[in-house]
């Protein structure tokens, strides 16, 4: 290169400065698309052996890194970073390999994207949706259709059912199916699926693991086998997290406890507030003693831990038009007026949302499909944060006195 030349300047200048002493303390971004090396024996063996990095969707060190993280935290012999939820549960479905005569069980209360992309995936005898709480269902639903996948979240949503992990595995083991689990409602503070029976556990990184709401992404944490296989699947799907996304996710994990102790305390502390309110009709959380699943959730979470999402049922829903028609409609005069929560379609963050699932995350079910699993039509879900338990319920109380002010 002349040193002179300024176009050639600009390409190369720098590019050899490398940390010579110590080792950071902080993960390193690595951006770069493509990686060199001084032999072709070496990059060929990159390329085909996985013996190295070479172009980065096929791998790239910062997303190593967050892989390596989330398959220590979920006792997992490998990781696969995706670039959100959807596109790891998108990979694992493809992967099962699922065909009319070795169909996937999925339970019928998932997220409500992961619910359209199992119908448009599969359809007719592919699929057979059930109630994952319901075990005498389950086992006649796996030994009718001989599955090749049974597929649950350990926490459902909004419901916030439970399912039975270790009895549904060992009954789909039994009938060579595998266990595919959305863990990302309960994260590995709460439970690892992986050694209560799971082959597969997925979560969106959006969730608790990033933490922050700044950062969209996936995992799939699995066997070594699999893991080898979606890779390859990856090299061609294309769906790979970025390094700037896993080095945020990262950062994040690194208080996944400190913020799951809180959220799980603040949590139940808001469920037993709400409990005693008039304008609540129903209030659904794992730690109440009152929730059909509180003995399943005890034995498998981490103990006095029932996760950060309460449910609850505000009176008065009729069969409004959602979204409804009526502007002072008396869910949307709660969500206007609350202060410190927000109203946002996601969970997992470190601030309270609060989301309407008939408005957002169940409306492409329809209604008759929403009642038809029990989803209520003044259902709302809040994602309790890491505010001071004391101001989040100050401020539900404060919304629920201008609900019924009018
Ligand atoms: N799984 C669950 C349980 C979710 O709640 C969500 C999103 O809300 C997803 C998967 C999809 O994740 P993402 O939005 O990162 O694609």
């Amino acid at each position: 290169m002349t040193d002179n030349n300024f176009f050639t300047q600009t390409v190369h200048a720098g590019s050899d400065v490398q940390p010579s002493d110590g080792t950071p303390i902080a993960p390193s971004i690595y951006p770069a698309v493509t990686y060199i090396y001084d032999n072709m024996d070496d990059l060929s063996a990159a390329l085909h052996e996985n013996a190295g990095y070479s172009y980065a969707r096929y791998g790239s060190p910062t997303v190593s890194a967050l892989e390596a993280a989330l398959a220590a935290l979920e006792g997992a012999e490998d990781a696969v970073a995706y670039s959100t939820g959807m596109a790891a549960l998108h990979a694992a479905f493809v992967q099962a390999n699922i065909t009319p005569d070795r169909p996937i069980i999925a339970a019928q209360d998932t997220y409500g994207a992961t619910y359209s992309l199992l119908k448009k995936m599969f359809d007719g005898e592919m699929l057979h949706f059930v109630d994952m709480s319901d075990l005498d269902a389950v086992k006649s639903a796996i030994d009718q259709s001989s599955p090749r996948v049974v597929f649950l979240e350990t926490m459902s949503n909004p419901l916030l059912k439970i399912a039975d992990l270790p009895q549904i595995a060992e009954w789909a083991h039994a009938a060579n199916a595998m266990v595919i689990v959305d863990a990302t409602f309960a994260t590995p503070y709460l439970i690892q699926p992986l050694k209560l029976g799971a082959d597969v556990v997925i979560h969106s990184a959006t969730k608790y693991l990033g933490g922050h709401g700044d950062v969209m992404g996936g995992v799939i944490a699995t066997s070594a086998d699999r893991a080898r296989d979606l890779r390859m699947q990856q090299r061609l799907y294309g769906a790979n997290l970025g390094p700037f996304e896993a080095w945020i996710v990262l950062r994040g994990l690194r208080t996944l406890a400190l913020r799951m102790r809180e959220q799980c305390a603040n949590a139940m502390k808001v469920a037993q507030w709400l409990i005693d309110q008039p304008a609540i009709a129903k209030v659904i959380y794992p730690g109440l003693p009152d929730h059909p699943n509180h003995e399943v959730a005890k034995r498998l979470f981490r103990a006095g831990n029932f996760g950060g999402v309460v449910s609850f049922e505000l009176c008065g829903a009729g069969e409004p038009e959602v979204p409804p028609k009526d502007e002072d409609y008396f869910i949307f005069r709660f969500m206007e007026a609350l202060k410190l929560i927000r109203t946002g379609t996601s969970l997992g963050d470190v601030y309270s949302l609060l989301l309407y699932p008939a408005q957002s995350s169940h409306y492409a079910l329809g209604a008759d499909e929403r009642h038809r699993r029990g989803i209520g039509d003044g259902l709302v879900r809040l994602s309790v944060g890491i505010e001071d338990a004391d101001d989040i319920i100050a401020d539900l109380k404060q919304a629920l006195n201008v609900m019924n002010d009018k």
